[in-house]
């Protein structure tokens, strides 16, 4: 998997001051999409070991607590990215169980299928759903067209 960008400290993708990856790599296509060079999978910069390291050192950073980590796209349930994400938000559940981790996906939860889904365990909060330009609305929290839905799973009192 690669990613285009980390923020250790970013406090616009989800509550709280948290962690955000982008990663790379999306087949939704949606018109008027807020960032196309994420699209393919071949941009950016190869997910390693030491970038792991890095995730997890920020979410156990005591001086600027983080309530969590935010995924987000490109499309992080694209099976390819669930391949290296999952072992991932497993090791981040086991290593940092207080910590919250959001997902922003162009799929549908009902679409997921059984290998997408194997993340769900491990995810708070899902955004889900392509971005539909005519459904756009910038007075939305968490989401941009009101089609998409934010799914609470488990609640968050971190
Ligand atoms: S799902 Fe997100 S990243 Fe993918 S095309 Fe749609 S808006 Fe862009």
């Amino acid at each position: 998997m690669n990613y285009l960008q980390y923020y250790p400290v970013d406090i616009v993708n989800g509550e709280g001051t948290r962690c955000t990856l982008f990663v790379s790599g999306c087949t939704h296509a949606c018109k008027g999409c807020y960032n196309q060079k994420s699209w393919s999978f071949s941009a950016g910069v190869p997910f390693d070991n030491a970038m792991e390291e890095q995730i997890l050192k920020d979410l156990k950073d005591t001086r600027i607590k983080r309530q969590g980590l935010s995924l987000s796209g490109g499309d992080p349930l694209h099976p390819l990215n669930v391949e290296t994400l999952l072992p991932l938000v497993q090791r981040i559940k086991r290593e940092c169980p207080d910590k919250d981790i959001w997902c922003w996906t162009g799929y549908k939860l009902e679409e997921l299928d059984d290998y997408q889904r194997k993340m769900l365990p491990y995810i708070d909060v899902l955004i889900d759903g392509k971005f539909v330009q005519e459904l756009a609305d910038p007075a939305l929290v968490w989401r941009g067209s009101s089609n998409q839905i934010v799914h609470r799973f488990r609640s968050n009192e971190f």
